[in-house]
């Protein structure tokens, strides 16, 4: 799972608060009741006893037998403590936070469950926060396409559009970092945001790093990055290197030859690392090859599975 930066800092800062108030929780319980705190450090000290006369090269036996007769004694008035005072052994245990990493949200090398549910609920908030709120599958609506035949299709834009709708819910009950890359074309209004939104939403949900933009936004974003002074690449990295990547509206941004060689450089860097793009966008296949650089184009229309959308604009209907 690779999650944007912001999701990641946003849910170590969470994870870090948590040990926090664990920690915080602790010292307050050993401030009401010294003799407690006095006991785990003893016990402590004694496990260090034992671990420092065994590389002394020292009466290793006896020290062990001293160190256990004590520890004994000085767990049965922890516990009879703990008992007098409504305690309860995990009260005094800061790494309670998350058993499994003590808190650290790492094991070894890998992220552990306890950082991935932190990270999966902070890239849903955020999500949230760029989608305009309701976007689901349940509440996707055919009934806003025409039922009559329309003869270039072969079949009415319903039936039409109930196997697109079927597809995008397949890809996302089914999404994996190898899933192929989508591009959604059509008019306006008629559903690309609204499925994309909804793939983004459920694939964020089952715990992906989802990064969701317009490409105008995107392609600002490599503008500050590229001028911006520093060579500061904090802002795109995540366009790179997040699980999904859906980029809204293509063909709506500003032309310029900068535009056109960031657009390659996303396209063909996600494309090598094997990562699914979802993108939507007004231009028919044809349009789009005489608006991109040949190179782009031949990846967009070459790898992505096209989805087209047909149909009268919704917005207008609504
Ligand atoms: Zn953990």
């Amino acid at each position: 799972m690779i999650y944007p930066e912001t999701v990641l800092r946003r849910a170590k800062a969470r994870l870090e608060q948590a040990n926090r108030a664990a920690q915080a929780a602790v010292d307050e319980i050993y401030e009401k009741y010294p003799r407690l705190r006095e006991i785990d450090m003893e016990l402590q000290k004694s496990m260090a006893q034992v671990v420092a006369a065994t590389f002394a090269g020292g009466d290793v036996e006896s020290a062990v037998r001293e160190a256990k007769r004590r520890n004994l004694a000085l767990q049965e008035e922890r516990s009879w403590l703990l008992q007098a005072n409504d305690l309860e052994e995990s009260d005094l245990d800061a790494n309670g936070v998350c058993p499994d990493c003590g808190g650290t949200g790492y094991i070894g090398e890998r992220m552990c469950s306890c950082l991935r549910e932190l990270c999966r609920q902070e890239q849903k908030k955020e999500l949230s926060s760029l989608l305009a709120g309701k976007e689901s599958f349940e509440s996707f609506n055919l009934e806003y396409y025409p039922a009559e035949t329309d003869p270039r299709l072969g079949t009415s834009p319903r039936r039409w559009m109930a196997h697109v709708f079927a597809r995008c819910r397949e890809y996302a009950d089914t999404f994996s970092v190898q899933s192929p890359s989508l591009l959604f074309s059509g008019g306006t209004g008629l559903g690309k945001t609204f499925l994309s939104a909804c793939i983004a939403r459920q694939v964020a949900e089952m715990g992906f790093g989802v990064v969701y933009e317009t490409v105008i936004t995107v392609l600002r974003d490599f503008e500050k990055a590229k001028f911006g002074g520093e060579n500061d690449d904090t802002a795109t990295r995540k366009y790179l290197s997040c699980d999904l990547l859906i980029l809204d509206d293509l063909g709506t941004e500003m032309l310029t030859p900068f535009a056109q060689s960031a657009l390659y450089q996303i396209v063909n860097a996600r494309l090598i690392a094997g990562l699914p793009t979802i993108i939507s966008t007004n231009l028919s296949p044809s349009e789009i090859s005489s608006t991109y650089l040949p190179q782009t184009t031949s990846r967009l229309l070459g790898t992505y599975e096209l989805l087209q959308f047909y149909g009268d604009d919704i917005r207008m209907m609504k």
